[in-house]
């Protein structure tokens, strides 16, 4: 099981669970009734933005925001909760879903849901007001070492999101002790395939045809440049590995 990134709300209800039915006070409000007994399984749930709906502009409009995230990403969330309703998967994490929804011809709607329901929370945390930049640290030693300079890992970055074709995701990963640029097509998620996302890009058309319609390549340039959250990606790789 990957062990990155996990839904905010499943980290706590996951500790919860993993605190072996300790009772735990951590604000939970009702989850935290009867946990001395058995702690509630974890369920799968729209998070809210980790950002005001305007944070992100001019680079990612207010409009826009209220389309990607209240309805795309709304929509694959309540379609994943409709799906694994009255079954054995209920309670499990979208990554739990993901997983064993995967090469299962009768299940591809819901790892698809599921799948697009994780990636979009996971790019909502790759982005926030202010960022971009050159990343310092572990993260940048890294990125040196594995594509020669962080001017040749942005060329590679672009052009795998530039050069996806249709729908889908660009990525930066870990994988082994070495980083890697992948691109994966529609639901697609590399945790399937062992690398471990550190921040990601999203290329479908709904997260910029409104503000810049057929121009992908402005549009990912300026999230490139102006929006990642080097942050994140940090605490993905200290999650990880050890450098
Ligand atoms: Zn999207």
């Amino acid at each position: 099981m990957n062990e990155t990134f996990v839904p905010r709300g499943m980290n706590r209800r996951d500790f919860l669970v993993r605190a072996g039915g300790v009772c735990v006070s951590l604000g939970l409000g009702a989850l935290t009734n009867g946990c001395a007994q058995s702690p509630p399984p974890p369920v799968v749930a729209f998070s809210p933005l980790p950002f005001k709906d305007d944070a992100l502009e001019p680079h990612i409009s207010r409009q826009t925001i209220g389309f990607h995230y209240g309805k795309h990403h709304k929509a694959y969330v309540d379609k994943t909760i409709e799906l694994v309703k009255g079954t054995k998967l209920a309670g499990l994490s979208f990554q739990e879903i993901m997983k064993q929804a995967a090469g299962s011809p009768e299940k591809t709607d819901l790892f698809n849901n599921a799948a697009q329901s994780w990636n979009h929370e996971f790019f909502w945390n790759s982005v926030q007001k202010g960022g971009g930049g050159k990343p310092e640290g572990e993260i940048r030693t890294l990125l040196d070492k594995s594509f020669g300079s962080y001017e040749n890992f942005r060329k590679e970055f672009l052009n795998a999101a530039l050069t996806q074709f249709g729908s889908g995701w660009a990525w930066l990963v870990i994988e082994g002790d070495s980083l890697k640029v992948v691109k994966t097509a529609n639901a697609d998620n590399p945790t399937l395939k062992g690398q471990t996302p550190l921040l990601t890009i999203d290329v479908w058309e709904h997260a910029y045809y409104l503000d810049y319609q057929n121009r992908r390549g402005d549009y990912v340039n300026a999230v490139f440049d102006h929006l990642l959250n080097w942050k994140f990606a940090a605490e993905n790789l200290t999650r990880k590995v050890k450098v």
